[in-house]
């Protein structure tokens, strides 16, 4: 017998949790299933809106970093460094957006909207609510960057504060140079004064572990040597501190008690303490996911993990059930309606090989370029067709098909699967999830409740 919901929601991250609790706020019957973690616990833990957006030049402009054989058709605009921003809101540059970039189909109130949902699930723990600006956070490469949210824990280290500040790295944790980011701080013109220092701490931890063996060991101010860790910390960078008034450390400083390993480590220090987010493994974003997580449960959607649906079943133009695998069984999970929230091509919510580019759970059409040289630019930093490929919808994120129908009249995308958008060059990765999240979700609850009342109303 088939497993039914009203609701279903495929992919666990943060579009699939956004679709998931809106959907269920609307009074239906919620399922999400995700087979793996999401891209979450690699990510940041920032919240970008919108922070940059492509110019509307002429692509003949930028022709010198086109090869000559594709000069004529590729839609290449610039080696790096033209993007406008960084924007002051998340908000002001969405008019000069592509059509068909889901921030123009969807409007600004949709971010709006779904920063807002974002605020509601995190409470305290996130700050930047309080105004529609863009926060300037600087990030572990060494750049300032414009994000809409960001986790309470970076609070102290905003670019826009003109407090005099002080970086330290870990000589043992190689991912964070504290000398190159302040370096990079500097030049990029902060208005603060910035300086960096590697202290030894914690040297004798085994090198594979470090950032998570780092967390631990602050949260349980476990002891070194016979001195708590945060003790010991502090009084290898106090010497260091001098007119410092802010304290930035690489994002380790503890999982469930990190409000607490700041408050200590500041009181030691004379300081405030904050942390750089930093690559995966992402403690802000494990953090993060773990809280979203938490509040599924509490609005009453049902989640089951390990789980990848592998095809569907339909009914005329409806999808009736999704096929999900279940350690070998394949399953029907019949449901009203489906939101497809399985990310992109890291998320592997769309496939690619050398024949092309797929959706492949619908078979979604997605846009691409047959030649497949023109799914890229030399550049590894340049404009990348490839970064916008996805399903592309209509304006209540129905997928459409190759003639712009709805694939299905109950089949809803958000997030990274929905193309349109660079959001690494654009800074609006989770933006475009909570827009495109709060839309899907939404419309498919309402779907729902139509097909539950025409049943009702037949029977
Ligand atoms: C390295 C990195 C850094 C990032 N940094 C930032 C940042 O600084 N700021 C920012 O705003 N955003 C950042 N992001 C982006 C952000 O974390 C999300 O990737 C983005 O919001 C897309 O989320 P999503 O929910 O669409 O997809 P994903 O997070 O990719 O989640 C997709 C989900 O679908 C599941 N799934 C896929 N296929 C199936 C299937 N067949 N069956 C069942 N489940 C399936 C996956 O297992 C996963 O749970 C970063 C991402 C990465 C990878």
């Amino acid at each position: 017998m088939a497993i039914e919901s009203d609701v279903l929601v495929v992919g666990g991250g943060l579009a699939g949790v956004a679709s998931a609790v809106v959907a269920a706020r609307e009074g239906v019957d919620v399922r999400l299933l995700a087979h793996k973690k999401s891209t979450l616990r690699q990510a940041s833990g920032l919240i970008d809106g919108l922070g940059y957006v492509p110019p509307r030049t002429p692509l003949e402009k930028h022709a010198d970093y086109v090869s000559q054989q594709r000069r004529d058709f590729r839609e290449v605009r610039d080696k790096r460094g033209d993007y406008l921003g960084p924007l002051q809101t998340p908000y002001e540059g969405i008019d000069t957006l592509p059509d068909d970039h889901p921030y123009s189909i969807l409007g600004a109130d949709a971010l709006r909207d779904g920063l807002a949902l974002f605020d509601d699930l995190v409470g305290d723990t996130y700050l930047g609510s309080h105004t529609e600006r863009n926060a300037l956070v600087p990030t572990f490469g060494g750049t300032v960057k414009p994000t809409a949210r960001y986790p309470r824990a970076a609070a102290a280290g905003l670019a826009s504060d003109e407090r005099p500040m002080l970086l330290v790295g870990f000589r043992s944790l190689t991912e964070f140079d504290a000398g190159m980011v302040a370096d990079q701080l500097a030049a990029a013109g902060v208005p603060f004064d910035v300086r960096g220092v590697e202290v030894s701490f914690a040297e004798s931890f085994p090198t594979d572990t470090k950032i998570t063996r780092f967390v631990k060991a602050f949260d349980h101010d476990e002891r070194i040597k016979g001195i708590p860790v945060r003790r010991a910390l502090a009084e290898v960078v106090k010497p260091y501190v001098d007119d410092a008034k802010r304290v930035g450390f690489p994002a380790v400083l503890g999982d469930d008690n990190a409000a607490s390993v700041r408050t200590d480590l500041g009181d030691r220090l004379g300081a405030d303490i904050f942390e750089i987010p930093m690559g995966p493994p992402s403690i802000p974003g494990l953090r993060l996911e773990d809280r979203l997580f938490e509040t599924l449960d509490a609005e009453g959607v049902r989640l089951e993990t390990g789980v990848p649906a592998v095809g569907y079943e339909k009914d005329g133009d409806t999808v009736e059930s999704v096929i999900v695998d279940r350690m070998g069984s394949e399953v029907p999970y019949a449901a009203d309606t489906v939101v497809l929230a399985t990310g992109g091509l890291v998320g592997k919510g769309l496939d690619s090989d050398r024949e092309g580019v797929r959706e492949p759970i619908f078979g979604c059409h997605v846009p691409y370029p047959e030649d497949r040289y023109d799914w890229f630019v030399d550049d590894a930093f340049g404009d990348q067709p490839y970064a916008r490929f996805g399903v592309h919808p209509d304006a209540s994120m129905r997928p459409l098909d190759a003639d712009g129908e709805p694939e299905f009249a109950n089949l809803f995308a958000a997030g990274s699967v929905v193309g349109g958008a660079d959001v690494a060059r654009e800074k609006s990765a989770s933006g475009v999830s909570l827009a495109t999240g709060v839309v899907a979700g939404r419309n498919a609850a309402i779907e729902s409740r139509k097909r539950i009342e025409r049943v009702e109303a037949s029977s």
